[in-house]
């Protein structure tokens, strides 16, 4: 398929009917999940054919990428940091995006409420969980996550909304996705950032509140 073939509206169509039919199987409203279209690496023309069929949730995985592409054009969109977050990033992170699903580590946590504190300005933030343990993986390990939700809520006063996971590659996504759901039941988180183009159906069976599709969407990066 060439690139003036390829047509990111007709392939949003058939992964919002996918979606429907997922919260159907899975005896949830189709409500209960909101679909971030992630535009990261992806051409202007792909990327505006999804903003003019209605699209107005983007993820986007660099800091520095995304404030080039959106913060001109910002206006009635939520933008959602799905990448690992470096903190001498965060003050420019916490300019552009309403969401940040990436926070990781306490140094992270502290320097996001200084710098949403500076701007007068409250992100929704998740707690990235590294569920596969992967050394190279950015997110804190499960067996943190109880601890770490405590001290970013007391220590730095942060209100965390939800969880966010990304499976190992060479893994069935299930049993990721089944842990991510737990530690939030059992914290009381009720947003669940799971499920990407390969596995969004398999996440919203457990629980997905957002999934980020993006290759599914806009084609191949
Ligand atoms: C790139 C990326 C996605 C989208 O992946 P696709 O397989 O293209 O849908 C989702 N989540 C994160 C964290 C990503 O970096």
């Amino acid at each position: 398929m060439t690139d003036t073939l390829y047509e990111p509206a007709a392939a949003l169509a058939v992964v919002q009917t996918r979606i429907r039919k997922a919260c159907a199987a899975a005896g949830r409203p189709a409500s209960d999940v909101t679909l971030t279209a992630v535009s990261k690496q992806q051409p202007w023309d792909r990327v505006a054919a999804v903003l003019d069929a209605g699209q107005r949730i983007f993820g986007e995985n660099r800091v520095q990428e995304a404030t080039e592409r959106w913060a001109q054009r910002r206006q009635g969109l939520e933008l959602r940091l799905i990448g690992p977050l470096q903190t001498n990033k965060a003050k420019e992170a916490v300019a552009l995006f309403d969401v940040i699903e990436t926070v990781d580590r306490p140094k992270l946590a502290r320097v996001l409420a200084e710098e949403m504190d500076k701007a007068g300005k409250t992100l929704r933030l998740y707690i990235q969980v590294n569920t596969g343990e992967e050394p190279q993986k950015a997110g804190i390990a499960p067996q943190e996550a109880d601890a770490f939700l405590v001290r970013c809520r007391e220590a730095y006063g942060l209100t965390i909304s939800g969880l966010m996971c990304i499976p190992p590659v060479e893994d069935a996504p299930a049993p990721h996705f089944a842990l991510t759901a737990k530690i939030a039941n059992r914290n009381g988180l009720k947003l669940l950032s799971m499920g990407m183009s390969a596995d969004f159906a398999v996440a919203i069976q457990f629980g997905a509140t957002h999934v980020r599709v993006g290759s599914a969407i806009f084609g191949t990066r």
